[in-house]
């Protein structure tokens, strides 16, 4: 069976991008099923370095096809733009397909976006702005624009009635609740002929693309965007996104069943991070935690922002592994630790008095909680741009195996700096 998903364990950030664009060299097809441009998978190979906020990171290579799923949420602009700058560097984009029906994040989402976050004042979630939150509101809602209804933006029975409807609701609240400018329908119904003009050549319905790419027994990597943290429905509630980045999210999010996924690959990195609010319990306000983001460079590849940097949190990768049922681990970035005389691992929490094992659901209480950390020596030989796990100082690779052993499934991957070759292969996940 053919499919690999590639699932943030942590709070995103990851580095699932380079760890796409590295397994997808044994792929055919690389399938992104959640999430918007609210994403930045940075890659670094040998035609320079990347960020993606919407097309698939396994572009560069030739025999691979890129499909936007169903599940992720697209900006046109923010799609057109990314083609256009991976056409003018020489990237092949003719393999790029998109769902039509893939949600459209229109401009009305990205003006309530930063409305309603303003409104939420000292209780920000800290999302990034770029509308994705509203548009996955209106797709439950139903009154969502999918890719495919640009195609026929220009028909004034079929799609302007479904236009007006919505935008008269989206101009009520913007000049009521907000005492904002009102979108113009003409306007917006412009934007989306054109948007459907120049998306034409990409969207199709992928899923049976999909599906007959997994009856003929080709690879696929599944790319989730964000982290199992940030889920929806999993993780540190109200703090999330607003969509599943779990790997529940890749069969929802492509119109795959759960049976061809037979490998769900946890990436983590090495330590911890979090962008915006919501608890994190083993951040660090200290010199060390400024440390982490220094050397890591732990600014957002989307919004600049600082990320919150930690140690190594055991207690949220087992609840991260058993939602997802990792079958292989990624570890990432380990080169950052290197040189600390010391690394820490949290393996359980203090609360009350008490000891606690498990990830409690209630953010309050999480943010009340106190990490039990674990100290381990840390090592002096560099791990940075090592290739080989021979070349891995032994106190690496035991703060390597206590993770492993903590969280209870094998680390296949470790990578050591941003670009392809500087990754150990510690056993094949995909056979090519
Ligand atoms: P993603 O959203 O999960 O793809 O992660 P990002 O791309 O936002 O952040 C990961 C950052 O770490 C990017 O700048 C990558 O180039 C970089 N990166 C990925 N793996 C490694 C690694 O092993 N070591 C170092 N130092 N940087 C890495």
């Amino acid at each position: 069976m053919p499919a690999f998903a590639v699932i943030g364990a942590q709070w995103g950030d990851e580095g699932k991008g380079k760890i796409v664009d590295y397994l997808a060299q044994h792929c055919q097809y690389v399938v992104r099923f959640s999430g918007g441009n609210n994403a930045g998978h940075t890659v670094i190979n040998e035609m320079g370095e990347f960020a993606f906020h919407l097309v698939p990171s396994g572009i560069f290579w030739p025999q691979v096809t890129c499909i936007v799923g169903n599940g992720v949420v697209i900006d046109p602009d923010v799609l057109l733009d990314e083609i256009r700058k991976l056409q003018e560097r020489g990237v092949d984009t003719s393999r790029l397909l998109i769902s039509d029906r893939t949600h459209v994040i229109m401009p009305y989402h990205v003006r309530l976006d930063a409305l309603e976050e303003r409104a939420r004042g000292g209780s920000a979630i800290g999302t990034t702005g770029k509308g994705v939150g509203p548009a996955y509101v209106d797709k439950v809602g139903r009154v969502g624009i999918r890719a495919g209804d640009l195609l026929e933006a220009g028909h004034s029975t079929t799609f302007l009635p479904r236009l007006a409807h919505v935008v008269k609701q989206k101009n009520a609240i913007i000049t009521s609740v907000y005492q904002g400018e009102p979108f113009s329908l003409e306007k917006l119904q412009a934007r989306c002929v054109e948007w459907g003009q120049r998306l034409a050549p990409y969207i199709r319905p992928t899923e049976p693309v999909v599906h007959q790419a997994i009856a003929r027994k080709e690879n696929l990597l599944l790319e989730g965007a964000q982290g199992t943290m940030l889920d929806v429905d999993h993780g540190t509630y109200p703090f999330v996104t607003s969509s599943s980045p779990s790997v529940g999210g890749a069969c929802i999010g492509l119109g795959i069943p759960p049976h061809v996924i037979t490998g769900v690959i946890g990436v983590f990195k090495a330590y911890s991070t979090r962008v915006g609010g919501g608890p994190l319990p083993t951040e660090l306000h200290d010199a060390t935690g400024e440390a982490i983001r220094q050397r890591a460079w732990e600014y957002g590849t989307t919004t600049g922002r600082p990320r919150r940097c930690g140690w190594f949190d055991a207690v949220a990768a087992r609840y991260s592994a058993a939602v997802n049922g990792f079958t292989s681990l990624v570890l990432t970035r380990l080169d950052v630790l290197d040189g600390f005389p010391s690394v820490k691992v949290c393996v359980a929490y203090r609360l009350d008095g008490k000891t606690l094992n498990q990830l409690p659901t209630n953010t309050s209480v999480l943010d009340r909680c106190q990490p039990v950390y674990e100290e381990l020596p840390g090592w002096d030989q560099p791990t940075a741009s090592v290739n080989h796990r021979a070349g891995l100082p032994e106190r690496a690779l035991r703060y390597a195996a206590r993770i492993e052993e903590l969280i209870g499934v094998p680390i296949d991957l470790i990578s050591t700096g941003p670009r392809r070759e500087e990754t150990v292969v510690v056993r094949p996940m995909i056979k090519a």
